[in-house]
């Protein structure tokens, strides 16, 4: 679902990316874990082209993001196209963004409607289903503001899920929460992975890490020092800079 080949990034001559290689199959989940800095978000943010490579291509679902292929050149795509390539990869971010002034329900069935032209009966109906998968039925009219952080990421999750995505992106959406909230947020997540969603997930989250993923990648440095399962990689690291890592997190 994802292949990623030979990516790099830079910012200015702060070179981030420096070569990512690895790929995630459908229905799998990639976390990715690594010291702040270490390129774990930026990375994410090329797999949806909000940021552009510097070299290297990526691929979702077989299409090559951000660019069109004709003969040996490359092409970029205009905004627009972006835009529609963007549409099937869903992302969660650590702080939710949801629109303050639109309920809950609302908030998950705008884009179905704006960005999809789907029929407002229909897309509401379906977001009373996502709202229901995420255990949030009896919160469709309620306002952001009256919703906890938990009950607002999960919000968050269900309109990332209202556009139908090939795939589900991440990016440490447990922590801005209270220690308490979680386990929802997670449980949310696992049920997702095990509905088969293909998802790649930032996190601190070592114990989701260890059960959900089928393959962890420790970054550091701009590189993907180590990737395998999680028994590989969280329980038998071979290099010195993962295990290093992991100890400083218990
Ligand atoms: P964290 O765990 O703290 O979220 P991360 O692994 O997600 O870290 P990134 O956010 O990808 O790290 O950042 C990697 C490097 O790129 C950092 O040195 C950061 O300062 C730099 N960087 C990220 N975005 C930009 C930007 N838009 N402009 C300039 N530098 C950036
Ligand atoms: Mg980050």
């Amino acid at each position: 679902m994802i292949r990623a080949e030979e990516i790099h990034k830079n910012f200015g001559s702060l070179r981030v990316l420096k070569g990512i290689s690895l790929e995630v199959a459908k229905g799998e989940v990639l976390c990715l874990i690594g010291p702040s800095g270490s390129g774990k978000s930026t990375f994410l943010r090329c797999i949806n082209h909000l940021e552009k490579v510097n070299a290297g291509r990526l691929y979702v679902d077989g299409d090559l993001i951000g660019y069109r292929q004709k003969g040996e050149r490359l092409y970029e795509l205009s905004p627009k196209q972006a835009a529609r390539q963007r549409a099937d990869v869903g992302m969660v971010f650590q702080h939710f963004n949801l629109f303050p002034h639109r309920t809950a329900i609302e908030n998950i069935f705008e884009a179905p409607v704006q960005v999809k032209k789907q029929p407002a009966g229909a897309a509401r109906a379906r977001a009373a289903e996502l709202l229901e998968t995420v255990g949030l039925s009896a919160k469709a009219e309620a306002y952001p503001a009256q919703l906890s952080g938990g009950q607002q990421q999960r919000v968050a999750i269900a309109r990332a899920l209202a556009m139908d995505p090939k795939l589900m992106l991440f990016d440490e959406p447990t922590s801005a929460l209270d220690p308490e909230l979680v386990g929802e947020v997670l449980q949310v997540m696992r049920d997702l992975a095990n509905d088969g969603m293909t998802m790649c997930v930032v996190t601190h989250e070592m114990g989701f890490a260890r059960e959900v993923a089928d393959k962890v990648a420790f970054m550091d440095g701009g590189r993907v020092v180590e990737i395998g399962t999680p028994a590989q990689v969280l329980e038998h690291p071979k290099e010195e800079r993962t295990q290093e890592f992991l100890s400083k997190l218990l």
